[in-house]
Parts: C-alpha cells; sequence; structure tokens
C-alpha cells in the first residue's frame, strides 16, 4: 500500500482463532484509539482461522470502515501474517498489536507521545509476564540470554512486537525478501533511533496460546541462525582442540608403548571416545543441516504468504501474491 498523507496510525493485528477476543478487543481498542484523536486505521489479518474469526473480522469491518481485512488463504505463522499486515499499512507510524488483549492498547498514546519527540522505533518491554508458568519464563530467559551472547545485533529482552514504527522503518522491513522473518531480530537489525516504554504484560483474555514448546523452540532456532553464525563457526574451533588433545594424547601411547610395551586392549576408554565422537558428528551435521533447511526455504523463493480475499481496500482485488 502506498502511504496515505492523511493517516496517522495503522494498527495491524494477526488473528488466528481468535473469535472469542474479537468484541472486546475492539470495544477497547476503539476506546483508545479515539481518545488519541488521530486518523487511524485497523488492519486485520486472518492467518487461516478455523473458527468464526473471519466473519467477525467482517462484521467489524461493516459497522466501522476504518476495520480492514487482509484474509490469507491459510495458516502461514504469526510472523508472517503481520509481515502480511504491514505490507497493506499506509499511515505514518504503525503497531503491531496481539488479538488476545496482551498488549494493552491504552500504552499506544505513550508511544505516539515518544514518536512525536522524535524516535523511530518505540518497544513495550514486559516488566512482568501474567499468565505464564515458570517454564515458560525460565526458558524465555535463557532464549534472551543466549541470542545476547551470540547474536548479531542485540535483541531488547521481554519485548515482542508490539510497539510503535516509523512508516521509514517499515518501508525497510517490507523490501527484506527473507522467508524465515523473526520480527523482533528484524526490527533490533534496521538500527534507527529507538527507545522502550514498560508495562506489566496481563495473561491471554480467553482462549489458548497458540505456541506449544515445540513451535517455540523452532521459533528460537528461527532466531538463533537468522542473526547468528557462531553455531557454523564453532565447530572448527573445537575440532581444532580436539585434534590438539588426541595428538598429545597420541604422543603419549606411543611413548608409553616404546617404553613398557603394549598394554591390555581399553574397550571402554575406546567406546567412550567412539561415542563422544559419533554424537559430536550427529550434531554438527544437525546444525548444518537447520541452515541448510532454511537456505533451501530461502532459494525456492516463494511468496512469503498469499492472500485470499481484501476488505476495505481500494481497488479491491483477489487472490494477490506478496
Ligand atoms: N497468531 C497468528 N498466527 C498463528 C499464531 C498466532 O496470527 O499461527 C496471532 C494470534 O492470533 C495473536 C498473536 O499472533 O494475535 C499472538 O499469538 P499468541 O497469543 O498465541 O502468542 P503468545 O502471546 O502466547 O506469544
Ligand atoms: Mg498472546
Amino acid at each position: 500500500m502506498l502511504p496515505d498523507p492523511n493517516l496517522e496510525l495503522s494498527v495491524v493485528i494477526p488473528f488466528y482463532n481468535e473469535g472469542s477476543n474479537i468484541d472486546c478487543l475492539f470495544e477497547r481498542l476503539f476506546c483508545a484509539l479515539d481518545r488519541l484523536e488521530v486518523n487511524y486505521e485497523i488492519i486485520c489479518v486472518n492467518d487461516g482461522s478455523k473458527d468464526n474469526t473471519l466473519d467477525g473480522l467482517l462484521q467489524q469491518h461493516h459497522s466501522n470502515r476504518l476495520v480492514k481485512v487482509v484474509n490469507l488463504s491459510r495458516n502461514f505463522g504469526k510472523e508472517l501474517a503481520l509481515t502480511a499486515g504491514l505490507d497493506y499499512t499506509s499511515g505514518a507510524a504503525i503497531v503491531p498489536l496481539d488479538a488476545d488483549l496482551q498488549d494493552p492498547p491504552e500504552l499506544i498514546q505513550e508511544m505516539m507521545e515518544k514518536w512525536r519527540e522524535g524516535y523511530d522505533v518505540v518497544y513495550a518491554t514486559r516488566r512482568s509476564r501474567q499468565g505464564e508458568s515458570w517454564l515458560k519464563r525460565l526458558t524465555a530467559a535463557l532464549f534472551y540470554s543466549v541470542m545476547g551472547s551470540i547474536g548479531d545485533v542485540p535483541i531488547p529482552h521481554n519485548t515482542g512486537d508490539f510497539r510503535l514504527l516509523d512508516r521509514h522503518v517499515v518501508d525497510v522491513i517490507k523490501q527484506m525478501p527473507e522467508r524465515t522473518r523473526f520480527m523482533k531480530g528484524l526490527f533490533a537489525w534496521v538500527g534507527f533511533k529507538q527507545t522502550c516504554i514498560v508495562y506489566d504484560r496481563p495473561g491471554r483474555h480467553s482462549g489458548l496460546t497458540s505456541w506449544n514448546y515445540w513451535r517455540l523452540w523452532n521459533f528460537a532456532l528461527d532466531g538463533i541462525t537468522s542473526f547468528s553464525l557462531l553455531p557454523l563457526k564453532v565447530w572448527s574451533y573445537l575440532g581444532f582442540l580436539l585434534s590438539i588433545v588426541a595428538f598429545i594424547y597420541a604422543t603419549f601411547l606411543i611413548i608409553r608403548t616404546l617404553l613398557f610395551g603394549i598394554d591390555v586392549p581399553g574397550y571402554a576408554s575406546l567406546m567412550v571416545v567412539i561415542l563422544f565422537l559419533g554424537g559430536m558428528q550427529f550434531m554438527t551435521l544437525g546444525i548444518i543441516g537447520e541452515y541448510l533447511g532454511r537456505i533451501f526455504e530461502e532459494v525456492k523463493g516463494r511468496p512469503l504468504y498469499l492472500v485470499r480475499d481484501l476488505h476495505g481496500f481500494e481497488p479491491p482485488s483477489s487472490l494477490h501474491a506478496s
């Protein structure tokens, strides 16, 4: 979408099976946005929901033309749904928001104030996370610390996609062709003038999170492989270190054999070394596979997402590819 000079704010919301949250979300959202007294639009992306989400969104669109709907052809995942939403925005400031009311829309006011002060990105950092198990908090903390120590760009801790982005930033992100879209990494990668505001993150309003631990693990792998080559590089150094150890041990064995003759063969130590090195080799192969698989996904060059239909965008069109 081309930027609209009269439009100040675009809110982008990905929806996946969020039927039970729609009414409450829009009520609060309209209330918060009307208070801002700016021209705004709400871009809703239906990410292949299997419940009544699309009907709910169309109902909102028919009662208020500021609500626009991008209906994807299937479930593409949150990152790609958000990408689709960003592509259809035309406001001067853009705010991605979760549909489950975990990102309080009232904070947009504070973000807009910072934006008017001249910041390009205003991200919202979670002071606390309600409704999340200790295991999720622990794994999240672990992820951020690993990412912080091996990633190419510092990614703000405890920060989701909820943030305000200036048009320039969104235009840059739209030009990025990669399909492994670890959004918070991309948002950090672009740089620009960034600042943060802090908030307490409530639990989901209703419904269940669609992120189980397996999905989170793969999301973490996406983040690490997209923003660090260290997992690939570390093996050459480790291999070098092991070769030195092996050389020293070999020298020791040769000297011992020369001085004291052949000893009883050490079956146990041999097994340990073989299994250890075998395990390491499988692991390195696995890590190469993680990168290779992603390279394969990239070179296929398929569109990032497919749009089935659009509601509220002029001129109306259907079956768009990105
Ligand atoms: N979402 C999506 N596609 C998916 C999964 C999630 O568009 O495949 C949306 C979901 O509707 C919500 C947001 O992404 O608006 C965050 O999802 P969720 O609340 O499940 O994640 P969490 O808050 O647990 O990280
Ligand atoms: Mg959520």
